[in-house]
């Protein structure tokens, strides 16, 4: 087939590098000049790390990421919120705290090594009959468009988008060097009501020093910046102590990158032979961290409904329905989760203080809470099969 692939992100790469692997024709367009990895470190589940391991990527990213074991949740007080291991659901299961730039290097070497064309600087401004338009023209046709233009995507047909809008809280982030890791091996937040938050995720080596990514929580009309940053600096020290050693390396203002939210949900991922994977089909709030998970199991499972169906339309269908449980529970979690930790709502703080941790510490809770952060869950009784990601 000839496929054309809109969007150089996480989605996108994992697509072009699975279809070129099973003989199809790809290429790549990419509206930024020279794209580099832009966004705060993240955090690879158990499943994403899968797909990364069959495109035979983990081991490199592995060895410059952070090992995360476990998330640790407290308020400005020290009363635990959450205290989740991996490792309590299964031996030897974690999370990887990864820098952008090393997931970003490890796709794109990908592409390359595989020789795979990428059309910079290329915006594609819509997608229909198997033709993409660009400010160059009309390209085309192909077999198949895959949309993985991210969670502002042009190319969603109006008729299919169900949801679509911006949360109303975002974060402020910055990666900083943490030469003692002080916050290595977990991904960490501190709470005071569901106003503030303030997370460090520990983000690997991608130059050799560890280094963590922290996020303060912020409502959409202040995510302009910080206009005083002492004023920031007390504000944080006041939260929480955690930040001391980090907070010397914020200089100015402008260090602090704005981060939105969007919740968007389609009715399904494909119109004819136009297909979504990543944000551009589902972007919702990171607070459960799955949005890369989902984009790299998305092109994972989308390649595996093309090579066991005959004919195109019949393969898109198929990967819609397969798709369709996964994603309406993390949508569903992160639209729920969300305003218990970012919100003008004060009044759920106090109970999710409470009751959150006990009810976590109850074997079967515990068991759904560690399945959802593992990337796995498919509903509130079901999970994805293993099968369906692992090798
Ligand atoms: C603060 C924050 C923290 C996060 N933390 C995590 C985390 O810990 N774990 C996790 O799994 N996820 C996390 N996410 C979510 C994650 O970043 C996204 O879900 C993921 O990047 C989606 O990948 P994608 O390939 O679908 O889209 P993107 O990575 O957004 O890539 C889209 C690409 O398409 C290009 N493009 C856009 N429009 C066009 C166009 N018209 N024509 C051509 N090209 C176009 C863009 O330039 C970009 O290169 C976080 C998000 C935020 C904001």
């Amino acid at each position: 087939m000839r496929v054309a692939v809109v969007g150089c992100g996480t989605g996108g790469p994992a697509a072009a590098l699975l279809l070129t692997a099973a003989g199809h024709d790809v290429e790549i367009f990419e509206r930024v000049d020279a794209p580099s990895p832009v966004g705060a470190g993240l955090l690879l589940q158990p499943t994403g790390q899968a797909v990364l391991a069959r495109l035979g990527l983990l081991t490199e990213i592995e060895q410059r990421s952070a090992r995360v074991e476990r998330l640790h949740g407290e308020t400005a007080d020290g009363r635990i919120v959450m205290d989740m291991a991996y490792g309590d659901l299964a031996p030897g299961l974690h999370g990887l705290g990864v820098h952008r730039g090393v997931l970003f290097g490890a796709l794109h070497n990908a592409l390359h090594n595989a020789g795979i064309p990428i059309h910079q600087g290329t915006e594609v401004t819509g997608a229909s009959n198997g033709r993409i338009q660009t400010a160059d023209g009309e390209q085309g046709p192909y077999d198949l468009v895959i949309a993985a233009d991210g969670a502002r995507s042009r190319l969603r047909p109006p008729a299919l988008v169900k949801r679509a809008r911006r949360y109303p809280w975002g974060a402020l982030w910055v990666i900083l060097d943490d030469p003692q890791e002080r916050h290595g091996g977990t991904l960490a937040q501190v709470y005071r009501g569901t106003r503030e938050m303030l997370g460090f995720l520990a983000s690997g080596r991608p130059q050799g020093t560890p280094q963590v990514s922290l996020f303060w929580s912020v409502p959409v009309d202040r995510l302009t910046g910080i206009q005083d940053l002492d004023a920031w600096k007390a504000d944080v020290r006041r939260l929480t102590g955690r930040a001391d050693h980090l907070l010397e390396q914020v200089t100015e203002p402008g260090r602090l990158l704005p981060a939105v939210y969007e919740d968007v949900v389609m009715r399904r991922l494909h119109a004819g032979r136009l297909v979504f994977v990543g944000d551009a089909g589902h972007a919702m709030s990171p607070q459960l961290g799955q949005g890369v998970n989902l984009a790299l199991l998305d092109a994972h499972l989308l390649a595996r409904s093309l090579s066991t169906h005959a004919d195109v339309e019949t393969a898109l269908a198929a990967y819609s329905a397969q798709r369709r449980a996964h994603l309406r529970f993390y949508a569903w979690a992160s639209r729920l989760m969300t305003p218990v930790f970012q919100s003008h709502l004060g009044m759920l703080g106090p109970p999710r203080d409470r009751l959150l941790h006990p009810i976590a510490r109850i074997p079967w809770m515990r068991r759904q809470f560690l399945t959802s952060l593992t990337g796995a869950k498919t509903g509130m009784f079901g999970a994805l099969d293993p099968g369906d990601y692992a090798e």
